[in-house]
């Protein structure tokens, strides 16, 4: 067979072929078949044109090979473009669109218990209290009998207290002779706090306390308190009222008025407890403040000198005071919610309002 080599197209004109072949893909799937048919390994024009070169004269395969290597590396190139004009253009739907602005992820925030606690402990650390936290279980010693809460003291009864059956090695390394429980009240860091240091004093212990009470509407067997703790010579309890003063002020309004009216707790002599003019009717009287014009905060006291002289303290050269504030009691003044179930339930629909 003789190869008709006088009327072979000229490499443009093949290109040209290749080109149309090419603008009639109409898929990715079509646009590769054109090139199949033309580079193929083995059926393609170009290879075609390669194997021809045997079946022609020998001064002409010179001019042949030369063809089919420009005429490859002209559809090859071609090809490169294609792919890349096609891949620079291809966008899947779902493709990200570089140019959007970034999706924001949502951000959580504090808990409003949280918010409360530090907004306390940041109003108590101007004022120069260390902040202290202490073991949730403890020992009857520290939470009851160093409190001058002897053992046939009420609140030590086990309709009050959630005891634990597993006792802890106390002070004195005799694990069987410590009943342990789960702490009434921060105080009992108070003593531990008072074991460790001489005074002068100044702390607050924010922490989880434990009861044994049902969950209602103002009720929690689980809360949590800030006590605090300062003694030192000449603390008078004109100096706790100030104190407390000055955190009403800063926590609820600037215009708030404190009053203390008599009260009894084992560990405190004389003891208080802490009302506030009502910020909201100014002692007019209102449904927040239940028309008496005041609210309550907490309780608090000079500290009894019976608890100096359980840590050793010196009860004639020193005096201190001290209180204890619910700091859900403090959220639910502040955002005036009448449930303290909804703080512990986390629903989202109830967090959300608090959005610091
Ligand atoms: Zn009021």
């Amino acid at each position: 067979m003789s190869h008709r080599l006088p009327d072979f197209p000229s490499v443009p004109a093949l290109l040209q072929e290749f080109e149309s072949d090419l603008a009639q893909a109409k898929s990715p799937r079509d646009a590769q078949t054109v090139r199949d048919k033309w580079l193929g390994r083995k059926k393609g024009e170009v290879a075609k044109l390669m194997d021809s070169i045997a079946q022609v004269p020998p001064e002409e395969k010179k001019k042949i090979g030369r063809l089919a290597n420009e005429l490859k590396q002209a559809l090859e190139a071609r090809w490169a473009r294609h792919l890349e004009v096609t891949e620079a253009t291809a966008r899947p739907a779902d493709a990200v669109d570089v140019t959007l602005p970034g999706r924001v992820p949502e951000l959580g925030h504090r808990h409003p218990l949280t918010v409360v606690r530090d907004r306390m402990e940041e109003i108590f650390t101007r004022m120069g209290f260390a902040i202290v936290e202490g073991p949730e279980v403890e020992d009857e010693w520290h939470c009851f009998d160093a409190l001058n809460m002897p053992a046939d003291h009420p609140a030590r009864d086990m309709q009050d207290t959630l005891y634990l059956a597993t006792p802890i090695r106390g002070e004195s390394g005799r694990a069987e002779d410590v009943r342990t429980l789960l702490r009434t009240h921060t105080s009992s860091m108070q003593i531990r706090y008072m074991q460790a240091h001489q005074p002068p004093v100044r702390i607050v212990v924010p922490g989880r306390v434990y009861r044994r009470d049902d969950l209602d509407l103002t009720h929690s067997p689980a809360f949590s308190q800030i006590e605090g703790l300062a003694v030192g010579e000449g603390l008078s309890l004109a100096d706790l009222k100030g104190t407390l003063l000055a955190f009403a002020r800063q926590m609820f309004s600037p215009t708030v008025r404190i009053r203390f009216r008599p009260s009894f707790f084992p560990y405190t002599e004389p003891s208080a407890e802490i009302d506030l003019s009502c910020w909201q009717c100014d002692g007019a009287g209102c449904a927040m403040c239940k028309r008496t014009g005041w609210i309550e905060l907490g309780g608090c006291g000079m500290v009894h000198p019976t608890v100096f002289e359980a840590v050793g303290y010196d009860a004639e050269r020193y005096t201190g005071f001290a209180w204890g504030i619910g700091i859900e009691r403090v959220a639910i003044l502040r955002h005036q919610v009448e449930d303290i179930r909804l703080f512990y339930e986390n629903d989202l629909r109830f967090l959300e309002q608090f959005p610091y």
